[in-house]
């Protein structure tokens, strides 16, 4: 009894480990690309930094914004390593360092629920252009297919920006948009506890649904599906929804 109570502890530490390497491999490649971002010129750009916005479906973390009068580049940043596969409308991109594979959400899905959250917060600005851009590491390979030029590495990041010239309002204008964008940014330490918390319960929730064979996208039946991969449960409504889940 005592020897399992031993490597229940043991397995937890090491969970716990995993976990926060992870978070600071985030945090660190937020830092770098922030860093990259300073170097803008500051009569043309505003960077914001972690920014907490309203969404249709309770709170969304940006890691960068930066308000431009070329336009609104938002900059979704992963420190990742190894070789990145991923199709534009996948559902889950792949790593893959020397065989290991590891699933992680299409970063470019991601954005499109930020640039919601923006377009809502400056809905009365007319045509406002905004710029999704997808920063990986340069420790990593893309080899992902997708028709959008804006999924590129931290080194390419600031030429990427500089290649919107064609000016789109006066400066005034981007820092009355800085101001409305601080007001709506709910980045507070209450705010970023009951984000955790939703997603947290979001989890519980779905993965409950999962074990009723329940679909958590759409409600439809899951049913066992053999693949490339290995064997997954989907969506009975496939190819309409698209949830999959490893097994
Ligand atoms: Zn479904």
């Amino acid at each position: 009894m005592f020897f399992i109570l031993l490597d229940l502890l043991l397995i937890g530490g090491l969970v716990a480990l995993i976990i926060h390497q992870v978070r600071l491999k985030g945090y660190l490649g937020e830092k770098a690309v922030e860093k990259i971002l300073t170097t803008l010129p500051k009569d043309q750009y505003v960077v914001y930094n972690n920014i907490l916005l309203q969404s249709d479906y309770g709170t969304t973390q940006i890691d960068h914004i930066v308000l431009s009068v070329f336009g609104v580049f938002v900059i979704e940043t992963k420190n990742y390593q190894g070789w990145i596969f991923g199709n534009e409308r996948d559902d889950y991109w792949t790593q893959n360092i020397y065989g290991k594979k590891t699933r992680f959400k299409n970063p470019i899905r991601q954005n499109y629920g930020h640039v919601k959250a923006i377009e809502r917060i400056f809905s009365d600005i007319d045509a406002l252009e905004i710029i999704p851009i997808v920063a990986f590491s340069g420790r990593s390979q893309l080899k992902v297919n997708v028709s959008s030029e804006n999924v590129i590495t931290f080194s390419q990041l600031k030429d990427r920006i500089g290649s919107y010239t064609v000016k789109m309002m006066n400066f005034e204008t981007v820092l009355k948009m800085g101001e409305v964008l601080i007001k709506n940014n709910i980045d507070s330490k209450e705010n970023r506890i009951e984000h955790n918390r939703t997603i947290k319960s979001n989890l519980k929730k779905n993965n409950l649904k999962i074990a009723n064979n329940v679909c958590p996208r759409c409600g439809g039946n899951l049913v066992n599906r053999n693949g490339k991969y290995g064997r997954f449960i989907g969506c009975s409504n496939y190819p309409k929804c698209r949830f999959t889940k490893k097994i």
